[in-house]
């Protein structure tokens, strides 16, 4: 009756203080905002099966993801032992789930058996952590306290498993001496059991002291997580649950944004009567992006709380690899951080408080900010499925949008965008320079004609301007003749997709680009659109859609693969024999859309000897062009992305470096030219191995 007082008291406090805990935080997800919506509940459980309680990211690094997931899947199991432990103890029984039996002894052995395998992980991650001096574990952000919390965590977790033993070892001898009936199966405690035995004490106490031990440790662990990175122990499944179900490379649509675009685009529109979703969107004063931890929305804000601090996500982010000063994980953090600054001032005196700082600037600078190439490896490796570049694109647009502090090159390319429809400054007029003496189709001779090809041939500004890529242009363009294909370009009536200008946080040019080519798009009854380029080939299928452009959007390695696939190109036999081939995912169609097999089976399909590169599909380095970069300086950091990224290709010992995307073309020459290897290395496009191994006309 006693044990059963103070446990009850002890419990009272425990959930009193995690009462107060979970009212603070409840308290801080009220000032984020509120504009992440949660749908598809039968997707977001099949994602939380698999990620969350599968653990399949984790295994992306295989040992070491191995010992993590053992530790979950254990925790999971022992979960069940630790509520079965509060009912005992609020009832004063023993065992009171015994009565499921078979259900009971299988609980019961998978926890003690879990609990040495936890033993041995916790034991190498503490070994790791105090020995290894393992790099993704440093960092700016990783200061003395949080190396710290990781080992008073794991700490907590090792004395956790010691006592669970305990407590199952003495459990079976008090239990043996009375003579009673065992509940449950303790394969491990019963060995141990045999070894250990009693000593000097009564088995009874030393069962009491490891059984108080246990669930006093539970008790301190449930309040101390909070505080602490291993949050993410309660965190991260419901993190994972509400995730982002869209693809990778697919960036949130500011709503405020379309309905202002739409008045500038046709006035009669600021007449309109505004729609339910529309009039509330104008009663809330916004502010443009991020600046502060109000601005940030609660999903982001949970992210932040269940991020594990584990350093993956920095580990493969090409800026942070090259010595520039973006960490993602930095980036998470510091959103955590700082609600724990302002928060508290801002329940108190309402949301004008001010501190006089804010989280762009006093914790994430603009030179982190800009160096991010929107490359999604960090999102892509998260092993609790955070999306950091949805902050990041948060606080460039506050950036751009609220106090025009783009970099002087990207403002630049603003206003060639605005006034030549791409980002260099080339005139509208030469758009169909690249097609000089090919006779390419206009869609716009073809519908005066009363004429509707099947597909619109997207070139892009790359495709149209840049000398190197202008000639893979012509090689698509003469598959295509060569295919028979109805197609046709909308020559000097194309614009910029906008890809550039929203990476870059100009929300509102893109959101113009966007809505004038749907309506260039609806004029000609386009549907299918063939594109080189995976910046358009994503923004046209992921982002179009939300501001009313629905298309069949075709990357030309898919169309490619699809025409070998059917029969329809005959490639040469042993046209590229001999040569090795390594191909370089361009972040836009690897990452952000999952098209990895496509263009390896193009090459594979040349009969040339294909070779990967160490980082490669989902796992490759970015070249360093993507959100924006190409048009600017990057970062100072030891090396630039494109130099690292050529330097794995070379490794390989391939002679053809293959890309499939204009921005990767040109980062990965410059890296040839660093290189000094121009001569014995190529660079071309899957579009080009695939002309030469059709042997048609030498280009024009
Ligand atoms: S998107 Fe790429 S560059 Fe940006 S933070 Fe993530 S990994 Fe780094
Ligand atoms: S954001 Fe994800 S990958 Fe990065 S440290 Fe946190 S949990 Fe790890």
């Amino acid at each position: 009756m006693i044990k059963q007082y103070i446990f009850l008291a002890v419990l009272f406090l425990t959930l009193l203080v995690f009462a107060w805990t979970t009212r603070k935080l409840i308290r801080f997800f009220r000032i984020t905002r509120q504009d992440y919506r949660v749908d598809q509940t039968g997707r977001r459980i099949g994602v939380m099966l698999r990620v969350a309680f599968g653990q399949t990211k984790i295994f992306r690094r295989p040992v070491i993801g191995l010992l993590h997931a053992l530790v979950f899947w254990g925790f999971c199991v022992i979960l069940i032992g630790s509520i079965e432990m509060v009912a005992d103890g609020i009832t004063g029984k023993e065992k009171v789930f015994s009565g499921l039996e078979v259900a009971y002894d299988v609980i019961m052995a998978s926890g003690d058996i879990f609990a040495p395998v936890i033993i041995i992980a916790i034991a190498v991650f503490l070994f790791r952590r105090l020995f290894l001096h393992v790099k993704r574990f440093s960092g700016v952000e990783m200061k003395p306290v949080s190396h710290l919390d990781a080992n008073v965590s794991l700490t907590l977790i090792l004395l956790l498993m010691v006592s669970l033993l305990g407590m199952n070892i003495y459990y079976l001898h008090s239990t043996l001496e009375a003579g009673q009936q065992v509940e449950g199966v303790y394969p491990v405690s019963r060995v141990l059991a045999g070894w250990i035995g009693t000593g000097r004490h009564s088995s009874e106490v030393l069962y009491q002291v490891n059984w108080w031990a246990h669930i006093l440790l539970i008790f301190v662990f449930a309040n101390y997580l909070p505080y602490s990175k291993h949050f993410h122990v309660f965190m991260s499944v419901p993190n994972v649950f509400l995730s982002r179900l869209e693809p990778l490379g697919k960036l949130d649509t500011m709503e405020q944004i379309t309905r202002e675009v739409k008045i500038m685009m046709d006035p009669e529109q600021a007449f309109a009567t505004p729609s339910v979703e529309e009039k509330k969107e104008e009663e809330v004063p916004e502010r443009f992006g991020i600046l502060d931890i109000e601005d940030v929305s609660w999903k982001s804000y949970l992210d932040s709380l269940a991020c594990t601090e584990c350093g993956r996500c920095t580990s493969v982010c090409p800026a942070n690899i090259t010595g520039k000063k973006l960490s993602p994980r930095k980036v998470v953090m510091d959103v955590r951080a700082r609600m724990r600054e302002k928060g508290p001032g801002i329940i108190r005196k309402g949301r004008d408080y001010s501190d006089q700082k804010s989280l762009v600037r006093d914790y994430v600078t603009g030179e982190e900010l800009w160096a991010c190439t929107f490359c999604n490896a960090c999102a892509m490796e998260c092993p609790v499925n955070i999306n950091q570049p949805a902050l990041i694109l948060g606080m460039r647009r506050y950036l751009v949008m609220e106090e025009s502090a783009a970099p002087a090159e990207l403002n630049t390319v603003f206003s060639n965008i605005e006034n030549n429809g791409a980002p260099w400054q080339f005139s509208r007029e030469d758009r169909m320079l690249w097609a000089k003496n090919m006779q390419v189709p206009l869609l716009s001779e073809l519908f005066a004609r009363g004429e509707r090809p099947e597909y619109l041939f997207w070139v892009g500004s790359a495709g149209a301007f840049d000398d190197r890529y202008r000639l893979v242009s012509r090689a698509f363009v003469k598959i295509l003749r060569h295919l028979g294909i109805s197609f046709a370009v909308l020559g000097t009536e194309e614009s910029s997709s906008g890809d550039v200008a929203r990476r870059a946080g100009n929300e509102m040019l893109f959101q113009m680009q966007a809505l004038m080519n749907i309506e260039l798009f609806r004029t000609y009854g386009v549907r299918k659109i063939l594109t080189c380029d995976p910046h358009a080939f994503n923004t046209f299928k992921n982002e179009y859609p939300d501001l009313g452009g629905d298309y069949e959007v075709i990357h030309h390695t898919q169309f490619l693969h699809a025409q070998i696939m059917a029969g329809n190109l005959q490639l040469r036999d042993g046209a590229l024999a001999g040569r090795r081939i390594t191909f370089h995912d361009p972040c836009y169609l690897g990452r952000a859309n999952s098209v990895y097999r496509e263009p390896r089976q193009v090459i594979d399909a040349l009969s040339a000897t294909r070779v990967e590169m160490k980082r490669n599909m989902s796992a490759a380095l970015c070249c360093g062009a993507g959100g924006g970069q190409m048009f600017k300086e990057a970062e100072k950091g030891d090396r630039e992305v494109f130099m690292e990224r050529t330097g794995e290709a070379l490794d390989t010992g391939a002679d053809i470096i293959c890309t499939a995307c204009p921005y990767c073309m040109v980062m990965i020459t410059d890296g040839l030219k660093y290189n000094n290897s121009e001569e014995e290395v190529k660079n071309y496009d899957v579009a080009e191995l695939v002309e030469m191994g059709l042997k048609l006309e030498v280009r024009g």
